[in-house]
């Protein structure tokens, strides 16, 4: 899997304080995409072991707190980074107890394969569906276009 950046401190994406990673690769185009580089699977750097050895060690940082791991894109459900992605949420919710995970996706709940439900069912927050500019609000909260849902599967 390749990603576009890391944000070890991020107050943007999500609430509290957290770690936010971009992946690389999507596929759906949408027009109006606020993070159109991020589309290719070969484009960034690769996700390599460090780096999750890295996040892990971020969130459980007693100096600066974090709230929890923001994953956004590109799709983190892009079939391609599914299992990678998959490998990574496994070891926050083994590793860092009581950190939540949210996770932006263009697919909608609806759609997810067997594979990307298996990962969706470890965050406690999906963002889901394209971004779509006729819907586009710049007042909503953690999400581009009214299409787009928020699902909040546990209370943290
Ligand atoms: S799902 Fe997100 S990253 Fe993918 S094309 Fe749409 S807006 Fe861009």
């Amino acid at each position: 899997m390749n990603y576009h950046q890391y944000h070890p401190i991020d107050v943007v994406n999500g609430p509290g304080t957290r770690c936010t990673l971009f992946v690389s690769g999507c596929v759906h185009q949408c027009r109006g995409c606020y993070n159109q580089s991020t589309q290719r699977l070969d484009s960034g750097h690769l996700f390599t072991q460090d780096l999750q050895d890295h996040i892990i060690s971020d969130l459980n940082d007693t100096r600066i707190k974090r709230r929890g791991l923001s994953l956004s894109g590109g799709d983190p459900l892009h079939p391609a980074n599914v299992s990678e992605v998959l490998t990574l949420v496994k070891r926050v919710k083994e590793e860092c107890p009581g950190k939540d995970i949210w996770l932006w996706s263009g697919y909608t709940l609806e759609e997810l394969t067997d594979e990307q439900r298996e990962l969706v069912d470890l965050v406690d927050t999906l963002i889901d569906g394209k971004f779509i500019q006729d819907e586009a609000d710049p007042s909503l909260e953690w999400r581009g276009s009214a299409n787009q849902i928020i699902h909040r599967f546990t209370d943290l």
